[in-house]
């Protein structure tokens, strides 16, 4: 069985390989159809863009795409960044400039409103037109400076529920077992286990 992922972020494409790589599924990426077109992530939900993007890709490939849309949720900030996770700091922004705002809006909250969630939207397009969407979420509290080198995005600031490092303090299979993307593709391998003989 072959699927096309639906995004361009390299490390979102290393987790979901790994965490993939125990099926008997050939994963190929959007390298693979360089004329596929960048699809707008303009909707307000995770799910409104994760859809968007999987049925866009299964569409020009005609081929079993599956994307994933993802965020953080601070719940004293309104569940902020949320879908402009990527974008918080402005369009061009990248992660430190991310965190250096996030940050900054938490800067007076004391340790019992620092709480979050990591938010991932996985689906899957067939090319025939059907969609499904699996969920993960992963609960912890936001720092007060980043630490470590691993991961992506918010990974220094995000320390995961019942531990004092965060994710990118951790090898990346120990992120791997608790993260929102892994509960989410959990799910997904499931359901293609009914499609793979
Ligand atoms: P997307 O490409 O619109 O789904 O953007 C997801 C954004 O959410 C990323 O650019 C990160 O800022 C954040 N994010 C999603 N998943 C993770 C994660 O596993 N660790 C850290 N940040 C993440």
């Amino acid at each position: 069985m072959e699927i096309v992922l639906a995004t361009r972020n390299k490390k979102k494409v290393e987790e979901i390989k790994r965490i993939l790589s125990d099926m008997n599924i050939a994963v190929l990426t959007l390298n693979d159809f360089p004329f596929c077109p960048e699809v707008a992530e303009d909707k307000n939900s995770f799910e409104g863009n994760a859809i968007k993007k999987a049925v866009a890709i299964s569409k020009c490939t005609g081929r079993i795409a599956v994307s994933d849309d993802s965020g953080l949720e601070v719940y004293a900030l309104h569940n902020a960044p949320g879908v402009m996770s990527s974008r918080y700091a402005g369009e061009a922004a990248d992660d430190t400039a991310n965190i250096k705002k996030l940050l900054n809006e938490m800067k007076d909250l004391p340790d019992e409103e620092r709480g979050a969630r990591f938010v991932c939207c996985i689906s899957l397009a067939f090319p025939e037109g059907s969609v499904v969407t699996f969920w993960g979420l992963a609960e912890g509290i936001i720092g007060r400076e980043p630490r470590g080198r691993m991961g992506f995005g918010y990974d220094p600031v995000f320390y995961p529920s019942g531990y004092n490092r965060t994710f990118a303090e951790m090898a990346p299979e120990e992120k791997d077992a608790l993260s929102h993307r892994r509960i989410a593709l959990e799910k997904f391998k499931n359901y293609l286990k009914n499609f793979i003989v």
